[in-house]
């Protein structure tokens, strides 16, 4: 299958594609990861991304481009879930035409919905490992005790500022992306409040409707 999990930051696209991951075998394309992993590494491309990162700004469009379309065809085009690609227009017709040369559409984008304090409530008390880049949350999703307290950290672009932007970019550059979805029949919204394990119930859902 190869779908899209959309939402604004916060909503827990990481979170679920990485259960889709475990239990429906596609691999998480996180153009996020793959940019901080890129300037944990400080490569061309890293150093290209780290403000923008950093100030929670959008990281310009023919560079995750590069990135989302090297993903897709190293997964041979099939069994992936996109988690934050694309964000703007212009990657979402990218990603149409790309996908449309190879005959292997999308079957859905999922849309995860979630109020506004909700998302501000999660990414306040999100935390990653430093080393691994798994995603903790400290009251829903609590690292386990073998682990490093040392090396569980807060992403500088949860700070409160950053994530007032990005949210603010998000509403402005990524959310109008639905009514793309929507207007070519590919979008389902689902609820993303709730527990972790409700929220990938309701995704199954809509996945086993349909295969
Ligand atoms: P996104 O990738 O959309 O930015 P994440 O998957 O990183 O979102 O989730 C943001 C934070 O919220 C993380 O700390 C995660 O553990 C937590 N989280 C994810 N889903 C839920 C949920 N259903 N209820 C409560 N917390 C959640
Ligand atoms: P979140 O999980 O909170 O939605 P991500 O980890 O997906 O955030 O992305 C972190 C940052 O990486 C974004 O704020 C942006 O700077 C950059 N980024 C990730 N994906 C894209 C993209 N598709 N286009 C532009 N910038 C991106």
């Amino acid at each position: 299958m190869r779908l899209i999990i959309f939402g604004p930051p916060g909503a827990g696209k990481g979170t679920q594609a990485r259960l889709l991951e475990d239990h429906r075998g596609l691999t998480q394309i996180s153009t996020g990861d793959v940019l901080r992993d890129a300037m944990d590494q400080e490569t061309t491309l890293g150093k290209k991304a780290k403000s923008y990162v950093e100030e929670g700004e959008l990281v310009p469009d023919e560079l995750v481009r590069a990135l989302a379309e090297q993903a897709i065809a190293d997964e041979g085009y099939d069994d992936f879930v996109l988690d934050g690609y694309p964000r703007t227009d212009q990657q979402a017709e990218w990603l149409t035409e790309f996908l449309e040369e190879h005959q292997t559409p999308l079957h859905v984008v999922l849309r995860l919905q979630v109020p506004n304090e909700e998302l501000v409530r999660r990414l306040s008390r999100r935390r990653v490992h430093a080393e691994t880049g798994e995603t903790y949350h400290l009251d829903h999703d609590p690292p386990p005790d073998d682990v490093d307290p040392e090396l569980i950290v807060q992403r500088s672009d949860d700070e409160p500022d950053t994530v007032r932007n990005r949210l603010e970019v998000y509403r402005e550059e990524t959310a109008p992306l639905a009514s793309y979805y929507e207007d070519r029949g590919q979008l389902v919204s689902v609820d993303g409040t709730g527990g972790i394990e409700d929220v990938y119930e309701r995704i199954t859902q809509v996945l086993d409707e349909l295969e």
